[in-house]
């Protein structure tokens, strides 16, 4: 490995002890990048490397609320703007128990490169809270959103900062931040959150765009290898909205998710999850805040395995679509045992790096990195904001004609980024690559800060 690389990784790895999946998604683009450090002495002099990972700004605050019965709790809230070297910060916000400081600059990081990716002019960021949505009451989840924004709305703003959703955070949510932004500013200024409803401005296509892209994106790497989707069996994990779209835009294909997953195990279809009504039913389950994914298996007369993940089960294609370090080496041992030619990762950072560079040490298994894949998700937002700023919506069709176009780009500038320093078809490397260079050209061109 390039020794400046190595250097950056070392003080990363010193630096943050206590933030593990931040380290791990350091190592993991870094480790791609040595060739190109190699090729641009002139990164080394910018010590353009150190200064990537060190988010540009991040902060903390106090988010207090009460609950039905008038009990007050006590959050923390972060936003974490990584790095806005090539246009607004812009990344999702995450309501979990476990988010913590090393969770935002994992997720800044990562969003960085595929905003990036996408072509369009983002910076990356991320935010959230250690709020556990589970369980809460519409009322509940309102105070909190309300007191969220109350700490959040002077940071950020349409050519500042642009939050979404990510887990915990979906349209309800967005539309009780926004609505409090608004009380605050006094201002429509829409263009500050994506993921809205369309009635003040969301874009079409933004509820489905992760999963739809996520399948954009495989049918490429299908088409790179002589391949159709259709009558391919998928197991993905996870079953929120990301999952939904998935399951749509393949039955759509003539493709069968077969596999879906919560925290309590998951669940195996065989026919598939195709049908409209299961489909739908699947909203169901997000929206009744129970996170059980057996409630599927009850309605539909499915197996259901408590506890288990399903990447035992023998498939075409694996995608999980999560969480972070949902396949870690023994999931990894199981896919290449089955013979599993696609590993198409979906989730942000679904794999431990040994059992990632394990499945990507494998001759006949094709990976491709979650930064490339789910891009189609900020991508639709990117194209909200577009939207927001001309002060017109357009069609479903015109949305997904230019989310399938993304996605057919992010492919072969990835495939290509690769081949330009002679290491094949690797999609994880060159998704790195590519997302960097855009990047660090920028960063250099504006100078040393
Ligand atoms: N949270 C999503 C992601 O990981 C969407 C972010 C956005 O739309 O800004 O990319």
């Amino acid at each position: 490995m390039n020794a400046y690389v190595e250097s950056v990784i070392e003080n990363v790895r010193k630096k943050n002890a206590s933030e593990p999946e931040f380290i791990q998604t350091v190592e993991e683009v870094l480790s791609s990048l040595s060739p190109v450090v190699d090729k641009h002495p002139e990164y080394e002099k910018a010590d353009l490397l150190n200064r990537m990972v060190n988010p540009e700004r991040m902060f903390t605050f106090r988010v207090c609320w009460t609950d039905d019965n008038g009990v007050v709790h006590t959050n923390t809230g972060y936003r974490c703007q990584f790095n806005g070297a090539i246009g607004p910060y812009k990344g999702g916000l995450r309501f979990a128990p476990n988010v913590y400081p090393g969770m935002m600059k994992f997720l800044g990081f990562e969003q960085t490169f595929k905003n990036a990716l996408t072509g369009l002019p983002m910076g990356g960021a991320k935010g959230g809270a250690d709020f556990d949505p589970t369980g809460k009451s519409d009322a509940e989840i309102m105070r909190f959103c309300q007191s969220f924004m109350t700490a959040l709305y002077r940071y950020i703003g349409p050519d500042v900062d642009v939050p979404a959703g990510d887990m915990g955070v979906g349209g309800r949510e967005i539309g009780f931040l926004y609505g409090q932004y608004r009380r605050l500013k006094g201002v429509f200024e829409n263009g500050v959150l994506t993921g809205k409803g369309q009635s003040y401005g969301g874009s079409l296509i933004r509820p489905e765009a992760t999963g739809f892209g996520a399948i954009y994106y495989l049918n490429e790497v299908l088409k790179h290898e002589g391949e159709s989707i259709e009558g391919k069996t998928i197991a993905i994990s996870g079953f929120g909205n990301v999952a939904w779209g998935i399951c749509k835009k393949a039955a759509q294909l003539g493709a069968k998710v077969v596999t879906l997953s919560g925290p309590d195990g998951y669940i195996y279809d065989k026919d598939g999850v195709c049908t409209e009504e299961k489909i739908k039913y699947m909203l169901e389950m997000r929206s009744s805040n129970r996170n059980r994914v057996q409630d599927y298996a009850d309605k539909f007369g499915v197996e259901f395995f408590p506890g288990e993940k399903p990447w035992g089960q023998k498939v075409d294609i694996i995608m999980p679509a999560a969480m972070q370090n949902d396949v870690k080496m023994e999931s990894a041992e199981k896919i290449v045992a089955n013979k599993i030619k696609y590993y198409i990762e979906v989730a942000n950072m679904p794999t431990t790096n040994d059992a990632l560079n394990y499945l990507r040490s494998q001759k006949n298994m094709i990976v491709a990195p979650s930064k490339a894949v789910n891009a189609g998700g900020v991508g639709v937002s990117g194209l909200e904001m577009c939207q927001n700023s001309e002060r017109l919506s357009w069609t479903a069709e015109e949305v997904d004609v230019q989310l399938h176009k993304m996605m057919e780009t992010i492919h072969r500038v990835s495939a290509e980024a690769a081949a330009e320093y002679g290491l094949g078809y690797d999609l994880v490397a060159g998704a790195n690559i590519a997302g960097f260079q855009k990047v660090a050209t920028a960063m250099i061109e504006q100078g040393i800060f």
